[in-house]
């Protein structure tokens, strides 16, 4: 039969608990006195809720940004990785929405938005083998060379009337009024 020391009971510090505990059979004396929680249970609520809460204030010293859409100030949401908040430039889904339409080229431009680098333009070097000259013999199998000759000026007389349009050959107004009235005076005499 031993003698179980009688120590006052201590408040657990899990505080939605804060029951009395006292000592358990046969736990140490200074275990005891260095527990600070009824139960594990205590202990393990205690410990999330620390982590969460330092998690909160880490999520609170990020600054809030304004929205690129409604200007009003935002914060970095319960869970939300630091880079996602930076890459994040809208309050709400409403604003995204709107953000993505502006982006996407309908409605109105976003002056904060940011400039878009031209794409990089595909340019593909191809070497072609290098011509060789001609030959002496190659150039003399060449059919002869064309030679471009004027047309014909316009004369005064009849032979002068139109084969080819008017409009093929470069005749000033005149020219043309005065071919239209042979022609007419050559019909005439014809019949
Ligand atoms: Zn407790
Ligand atoms: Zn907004």
């Amino acid at each position: 039969m031993s003698a179980k020391v009688e120590l006052p009971p201590k408040i657990c510090e899990w505080e939605p608990c804060s029951k009395e505990y006292t000592r358990r059979e046969n736990e140490p004396t200074n275990k005891f006195k260095k527990r600070r929680f009824c139960s594990v249970d205590c202990r393990q609520a205690s410990a999330i809720a620390k982590t969460r809460k330092a998690a909160e204030e880490k999520k609170n010293n990020t600054p809030p940004k304004p929205c690129a859409i409604c200007n009003e100030l935002f914060y970095r949401r319960e869970g939300e990785q630091l880079f996602r908040f930076k890459m994040r430039q809208t309050c709400k889904e409403g604003c995204a929405k709107v953000l993505r339409r502006v982006r996407s080229g309908v409605g109105v431009p976003n002056p904060n938005a940011q400039p878009k680098k031209p794409p990089r333009p595909n340019i593909r070097v191809v070497r072609h083998p290098r011509k060789e000259p001609p030959t002496p013999e190659e150039i003399s199998q060449l059919p002869p060379p064309v030679r471009w000759v004027p047309p014909p000026t316009p004369t005064s007389g009849r032979q002068s009337i139109a084969v080819t349009s008017p409009q093929a050959e470069n005749l000033t107004q005149a020219q043309r009024t005065e071919r239209r009235i042979r022609f007419r005076e050559s019909f005439q005499e014809a019949s």
